[in-house]
């Protein structure tokens, strides 16, 4: 099973059809049909690492401001008990919660809104524990390499570079920012090079860096991704583009 880093980028992309969400739809025609999807959401950064193991993950609507309909959609996926206890395995002796209370967030559902629309392949979440450096999540990914054998596809979804308060609010057609280019660009450089060390020690990418990851929350997915990179394994960009200025919508598919 393929591999899959999704710039999930705005809530509304869930609602809406515009080249990146053409774009993830493509993907969801092309891959095998998963047995079920493991996702690693920037939306679920929190102080510990949890599974959500519940049958039925209700739709989480985690932002604010947004029009009403947004907070009407419903992404009614099943979720896989069998595969959060598998997970919990395959990461011990990482202390893994199964979880009961999460469900669904928007970094998930809003793109998995167009990959799998009729919301019929079961969906687990995994935590990203924000106590942890960036080397832990990359190391503790690679345990989870036999989930692809299994028919299970791993996807991270967050932004390659993601700044907010360099984003464009309300103006459409944006030039991306050039430090923005300059960091995407960098890192399409290591992925197709298979050089993982940088991008995961990225803090000394420099002020590009800093400026493209000014928070972990969205970047750390692409670890969870990059690590399960088998020996010279395709990558390729399937969608790409910037939002605002400062968001890269960067797809990263690998096998
Ligand atoms: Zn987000």
């Amino acid at each position: 099973m393929p591999v899959v880093f999704f710039g999930h980028g705005n809530p509304m992309n869930a609602l809406v059809s515009n080249v990146w969400t053409d774009g993830w739809a493509a993907i969801g025609r092309d891959i095998p049909r998963p047995t079920a999807v493991l996702c690693i959401s920037a939306h679920w950064y929190i102080p510990a690492t949890r599974v959500t193991a519940m049958a039925a993950p209700r739709t989480i609507h985690d932002f604010g401001g947004f029009p009403r309909e947004l907070y009407e959609v419903a992404y009614p996926a099943p979720g896989c008990p069998e595969l959060a206890r598998r997970v919990q395995g395959l990461l011990a002796p990482i202390e893994v919660g199964l979880d009961q209370d999460w469900g669904l967030d928007h970094g998930t559902w809003s793109v998995l809104r167009h990959v799998f629309d009729a919301a019929d392949v079961p969906v687990v979440q995994l935590s990203i524990d924000e106590t942890r450096p960036a080397a832990f999540h990359y190391q503790a990914a690679k345990r989870l390499a036999p989930l692809r054998d299994e028919g299970v596809l791993v996807m991270g979804s967050g932004n390659l570079v993601h700044n907010l308060h360099a984003y464009a609010w309300g103006r459409e057609n944006v030039e991306p920012l050039d430090w923005a280019v300059r960091f995407e660009s960098r890192a399409r450089e290591l992925l197709r090079a298979c050089r993982h060390e940088p991008l995961v020690h990225y803090e000394s990418l420099g002020t590009d860096a800093a400026l493209a990851a000014p928070t972990p929350d969205h970047y750390l997915p692409l670890l969870y991704v990059i690590a399960l990179q088998r020996d010279d394994e395709a990558i390729v960009f399937p969608v790409a583009g910037f939002d605002g200025g400062s968001v890269s919508m960067l797809t990263i598919r690998i096998g």
